[in-house]
């Protein structure tokens, strides 16, 4: 049976996250918005912390935490790993999601390390996460001609004796700038469609590996989006992920694909909890500016639509447990994943507009939160997969369904 009421272990991280994120994280929002940045102090005290706060796993073979709250098996003995770290992305992303992103850690580009990397590479690569400084993977996909149709990428790769020569250009890459290494994903020759894609971990500093601009965003603009090019980057052979062997058939794409089934449960978290932060900050307006007004018209409107506004946030966060809860169970769960994210992105963008909505012309003042999460929200229907990319995700797996389902 299905049973998502929180453990109490699960309900003292949530307190602990939700307090963290109301006392240090919200404070700090807006002015990390203007600054295009959170402070370095703030996020090496963060990483100073028993357990250190990371975006994105770091396993424990590499010298991640051993036993941690994730590892604890819920009453049926299954792992809690994805059902923890949504917990956490909502109450953070509740606090301020640029932030967030921003926590050091291999983030997006853990993962692929993690499916297809060899034992010696995960070593090499994620262990640098438990050194002390703060350390950022990347996860480069995205090209100017290729976003939502990833086998069209045209960065190119060749070998040249026990090298990789790189060459191409990605764009919008989340902490591309800082990162330490960048998953890039590149193309032997496009005529060979996903056959023909090849994963490495390119480092920084490798000679013709630079930054190009970075993006001015109108949403999560503390977070850094970078322009990555690469111009004749030798690339060790010991980088290509998951080695050679590893790319027979169509395992490279199959690497990003893996990445974005355990991330969207994750991203549509963190839409959630924006549009909690939204649905509480309309309700306190409420309630702060129509003490005396319970029995008007207008006060019984907006609570109608205060509770309309709730009962989405609550849909969203009971589709995103459950694609967590699958992948905790081993089962599979792209379709599930994808319904979470789709839903969750639009669910908050409506819920973010209906909170300005309920501010009025309070609700376009840069000092007001609702103004910057209205801002931050939409960037969650297009990374990760747009929402029309998730519906046919979607649709793909109900049109091979059974007629009984
Ligand atoms: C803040 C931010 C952070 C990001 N971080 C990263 C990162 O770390 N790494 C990374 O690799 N990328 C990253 N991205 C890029 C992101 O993943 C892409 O923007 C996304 O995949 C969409 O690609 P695109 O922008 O090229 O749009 P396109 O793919 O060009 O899409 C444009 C429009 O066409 C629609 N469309 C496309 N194909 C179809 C279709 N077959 N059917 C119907 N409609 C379709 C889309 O839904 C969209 O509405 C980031 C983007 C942003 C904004």
């Amino acid at each position: 049976m299905v049973d998502f009421e929180p453990t109490s272990q699960q309900h003292q991280v949530k307190e602990f996250i939700h307090h963290f994120a109301e006392s240090v994280v919200r404070p700090m929002s807006l002015e990390a918005d203007r600054a295009h940045r959170t402070p370095d102090e703030f996020l090496l005290r963060l990483v100073a912390m028993q357990g250190g706060m990371t975006m994105g796993e770091v396993p424990a073979e590499v010298g991640g935490e051993e036993g941690g709250v994730g590892e604890t098996p819920d009453a049926r003995g299954k792992k809690q790993k994805n059902r923890f770290a949504l917990i956490a992305a909502e109450e953070m992303a509740w606090g301020d999601a640029s932030v967030l992103l921003n926590l050091p850690g291999p983030g997006l580009g853990g993962p692929p390390v993690q499916f297809m990397g060899t034992p010696e590479q995960r070593q090499r690569f994620l262990g640098l996460f438990k050194q002390p400084g703060l350390h950022y993977g990347a996860y480069g996909l995205t090209e100017p001609g290729a976003g939502s149709d990833v086998s069209a990428i045209r960065t190119r790769c060749r070998k040249e004796g026990h090298h990789w020569i790189l060459n191409g250009r990605k764009c919008f890459i989340t902490n591309g700038a800082k990162a330490d290494w960048v998953v890039i994903f590149a193309t032997q020759d496009p005529s060979q469609g996903r056959a023909g894609h090849r994963a490495f971990v390119v480092e920084k500093g490798t000679p013709g590996f630079s930054v190009g601009k970075i993006e001015e965003k109108m949403g999560l603009r503390a977070s850094e989006t970078a322009e990555l090019v690469l111009e004749d980057v030798r690339v060790p052979e010991e980088n290509l992920l998951g080695g050679e062997a590893h790319y027979q058939g169509k395992d490279g794409f199959m690497g990003a694909m893996k990445t974005f089934d355990s991330s969207r449960p994750m991203v549509g978290a963190m839409a959630v909890g924006i549009a909690r932060a939204a649905c509480d900050y309309a309700r306190d307006f409420v309630k702060d500016h129509y003490p005396l007004a319970r029995a008007l018209p207008r006060y019984i409107q907006l609570g109608q639509q205060l509770a309309e506004m709730r009962r989405m946030v609550d849909a969203g966060r009971l589709m995103c447990w459950r694609a967590a809860w699958m992948a905790d169970e081993g089962i599979p769960n792209a379709k599930e994943a994808s319904m979470a994210k789709a839903y969750a992105a639009k669910m908050a963008m409506k819920v973010c507009a209906d909170a300005v909505q309920i501010l009025g012309a309070h609700g376009l003042e840069r000092h007001q939160f609702v103004e910057k999460w209205y801002r931050d929200i939409k960037v969650y229907d297009i990374f990760e997969g747009t929402g029309q990319i998730q519906r046919i995700v979607i649709s793909k797996r109900i049109l091979k369904e059974p007629p009984s389902f």
